[in-house]
């Protein structure tokens, strides 16, 4: 069983309390009593061997049986700056890029997108990707897991991760620059940031806000991909090419 993520601050001397979604995970689905053991992550900082002590309020309330510090993490730090896809394509893209080990997701808006949420929409949206982020990293084993976003425009969100060592946009119209050739300059990146666009592609405008954010363009190949399986795939590729001895963001 992977790792059960609890909020640092619910994280109080030698006990812990996991929320009402994982209680009625354990208590209902897994039948997990009083006197099991767990593995659980703050997300950043510490992991826990705990043990159940009961479920007040439907919570999970746990002994810390064990303390141990976050294991170094050996691959760039991965933030994606993902155009929204239609409905349930976000969904699958927030689930796939989180098995993968993407360390953030930005949802942003750029020109062409399909549409653009209300306030409260948007707030809706986020919370509902965070919680699949989640439980895609605990199935992944995934020590950590990928903080969302709540959906911005592409010029307010291009000063997020600012100071990253490496920020680069998959643009369908880049012919000459591709990943492999990047690899050879860049050898050890901390951070790197990935932009990807829409169904609709990017607009000129879009060109000159990531420009502007000192992204640079690069091409993913001759076949024109969807927006959702761009963003996995750019992933999964600086993975490939940077990341991830194989046991990164896996448990020790
Ligand atoms: N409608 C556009 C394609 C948009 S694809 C057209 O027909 O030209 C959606 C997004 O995925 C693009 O904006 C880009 O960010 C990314 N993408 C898809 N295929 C790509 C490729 N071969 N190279 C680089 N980026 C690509």
């Amino acid at each position: 069983m992977g790792y059960f993520f609890v909020d640092p601050a619910k994280v109080q001397g030698d006990a812990l309390l996991l929320g009402r979604d994982d209680g009625r995970h354990l208590q209902h689905a897994l039948r997990m009593k009083p006197g099991e053991n767990l593995r659980v992550s703050d997300g950043s900082r510490y992991l826990y061997d705990v043990e159940i002590k009961g479920y007040p309020n439907g919570e999970v309330l746990c002994a810390i049986v064990k303390q141990h510090p976050f294991p170094q993490r050996p691959g760039p730090w991965i933030t994606l700056f993902q155009s929204i896809p239609k409905g349930a394509r976000m969904d699958w893209l927030v689930q796939k890029t989180s098995e993968l080990g993407v360390d953030e997701i930005v949802p942003v808006y750029m020109q062409h997108a399909v549409r653009i949420f209300g306030e409260a929409q948007a707030v809706r949206r986020q919370s509902r990707w965070q919680r699949i982020a989640m439980e895609a990293s605990k199935q992944a084993n995934r020590l950590d897991y990928p903080h969302v976003s709540v959906p911005r425009s592409l010029a307010e969100a291009m000063d997020h991760g600012a100071n990253a060592s490496l920020s680069l946009y998959f643009d369908e119209k880049e012919t000459l620059r591709c990943l492999k050739g990047i690899r050879r300059a860049v050898t050890h990146p901390e951070s790197i940031r990935l932009a990807v666009g829409p169904e609709g592609g990017l607009s000129a405008n879009d060109r000159v806000l990531l420009g502007q954010g000192h992204f640079l363009p690069v091409s993913l190949g001759t076949r024109i991909l969807r927006s959702e399986t761009a963003g996995t795939v750019a992933v999964a590729l600086v993975q490939y090419e940077w990341g991830a001895a194989p046991d990164r963001g896996r448990s020790p």
